[in-house]
């Protein structure tokens, strides 16, 4: 069954072994820009799905495994080529679906996802490995493909992120369960559409639709799967830990974020502001997006005044419009959790300095919000909101930057705005944080290793470390003077 969103018809059905599986059981998907209108009626998965995803997975490995890398890396083009021409329907429903805005997905987001493809096909091409001699011994690692991956993805920019986690994989020779996220669906499914089309054979790369607690858990549980890879939430990584270590199953987990945004003294204030005001696009809904502004307590007036000129410009409105700059939430469950957030926070003494409730009654959008905490022990510093709220503290000098940025559990991003490169080059080693952004942001080199610290991930992706993780490897030493032949 396929349902028309927007003008686009998208598969209901989950996607295995290179064909659609419809269901009588299904779930509704609505739009945050219209939370009345329902956009389709996805297949609920079930226990036999996962298993039978799982099944068409293994059986598909052995050969797409022993396929040439080369072979391999002429599929992954052939689908990057593919996303680039249906950049526009696959732009338009992720927007209905989940609200990011229109233009971004048309021109950046979606584009990166076939972008991801393209680098793991190349990568995994230009593969050498690690070759040495050590006593009398002549050394080489080789890398063998893992196995079927269970790949669960979060609602945020699903499609990217999900390519993100599939490329390597399928680079690697491992073969591939999707499950996204229920609550923004449909992008993914239109990924299977061009999965069939570029003639993948079937099992190498499949799709399963449903809930997290019920077809997830039971994906992660399958002692078949020999590698998960997952992003979102703490909660969530730890059920899969717990279910990935009954099988042993290596695992990588993306988690959330709360990252630390440093405004020093030297720092441009202007170019901080500005960039500080854009924590609030997609609704803050970006795990990366540093939601505590530290600053400087030599610049905190000047630093604010320009960044409330920065926010004011911030345009609320229907993500299709190219001059809205700010989304709504992804659902009213989110929007509540958001709401819950802002009123403890009050309740336990800490000032909204702006925002704090949400724009129009009915509807899912929240303003840009900004709270004094009253204490860096404030839950509202301590965990992540993942909505349009940034909390603002100052610091007196460069060690209590470091320590108040270092004071949450998460540790994924860290942004910095200073003039000065050898503090720059200490406050990088100081800050414990997966990516430090000094004078920029989401400047994204597919190849640096990508995860977080403590409650913000396990594991690496990215580059080579993301095609390490979906190999085994194995150390081959043979003597040096035995003969070939
Ligand atoms: P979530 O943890 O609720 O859900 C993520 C996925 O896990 C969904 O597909 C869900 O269906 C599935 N799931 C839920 N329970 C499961 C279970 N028991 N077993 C298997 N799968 C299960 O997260 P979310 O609300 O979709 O996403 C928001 C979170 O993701 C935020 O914390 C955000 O910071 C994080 N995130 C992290 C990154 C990163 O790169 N570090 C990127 C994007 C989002």
């Amino acid at each position: 069954m396929r349902a028309d969103v927007g003008g686009v018809a998208v598969a209901e059905g989950h996607f295995v072994n290179g064909e659609r599986l419809d269901s009588t059981s299904t779930f509704e998907v609505r739009s945050p820009l219209e939370w009345s209108t329902k956009l389709a009626d996805v297949a609920r998965g079930t226990s036999e799905v996962a298993d039978l995803a799982v099944g068409a997975a293994r059986d598909a490995f052995s050969s797409w495994a022993s396929l040439g890398v080369g072979e391999r890396a002429s599929y992954l083009r052939r689908l990057a080529e593919l996303i680039e021409r249906h950049v526009e329907e696959i732009a338009l429903v992720e927007c209905l679906d989940m609200a990011m805005l229109h233009d971004s997905l048309r021109e950046r987001v979606i584009p990166r996802a076939a972008r991801n493809f393209r680098a793991y096909a190349e990568l995994a091409e230009r593969y050498s490995p690690r070759v040495w001699n050590s006593q009398g011994t002549h050394n080489e690692v080789l890398r063998h493909p893992a196995g079927p991956t269970v790949v669960i993805t979060p609602w945020n920019a699903p499609f990217m992120l999900s390519t993100w986690k599939c490329a390597p994989a399928l680079a690697a020779g491992n073969t591939v369960v999707l499950k996204p996220a229920e609550w923004a669906p449909l992008s993914c499914s239109l990924l299977m559409d061009l999965v069939d089309e570029a003639h993948f054979p079937p099992g190498v790369f499949n799709l399963v639709q449903g809930l997290g607690e019920e077809v997830g858990a039971r994906l992660v549980a399958d002692p078949r799967v020999r590698r998960i890879s997952f992003t979102g939430s703490p909660e969530t990584g730890r059920s899969i830990a717990l279910a990935a270590a009954q099988n042993l199953t290596p695992f990588t987990a993306e988690l959330g974020g709360k990252g630390p945004f440093i405004v020093f003294e030297d720092g441009d204030l202007d170019a901080a502001a500005d960039r500080a005001a854009a924590m609030y696009d997609d609704a803050g809904q970006v795990c990366l997006a540093g939601t505590r502004l530290l600053v400087s307590e030599q610049v905190l007036d000047s630093f604010l005044e320009r960044f409330r000129v920065a926010v004011d410009r911030h345009v609320l409105g229907d993500s299709r419009d190219p001059a809205t700059t700010l989304s709504p939430l992804i659902h009213p469950e989110h929007l509540a959790r958001v709401e819950g957030f802002i009123a403890r926070a009050v309740a336990h003494g800490d000032r909204v300095i702006f925002g704090g409730r949400r724009w129009r009654e009915g509807q899912l959008w929240y303003e840009p919000t900004l709270v004094a905490p009253h204490s860096n022990d404030a839950e509202i510093v301590q965990r992540e909101v993942f909505g349009p709220v940034l909390t603002v503290q100052s610091f007196g000098d460069e060690a209590e930057a470091v320590d108040l940025a270092n004071s949450t559990p998460y540790g994924l991003s860290a942004i910095v705005y200073t003039s000065s490169q050898s503090r720059a080059d200490r406050m990088a080693r100081a800050l414990r944080a997966g990516t430090v952004w000094v004078n920029c942001f989401l400047v994204r080199d597919l190849t640096a290793p990508f995860g977080g610290i403590g409650l913000s991930g396990v594991g690496r992706e990215g580059g080579e470390y993301a095609l390490d993780f979906h190999s085994d490897l194995t150390t081959y030493q043979v003597r040096e003077a035995t003969t070939r032949g």
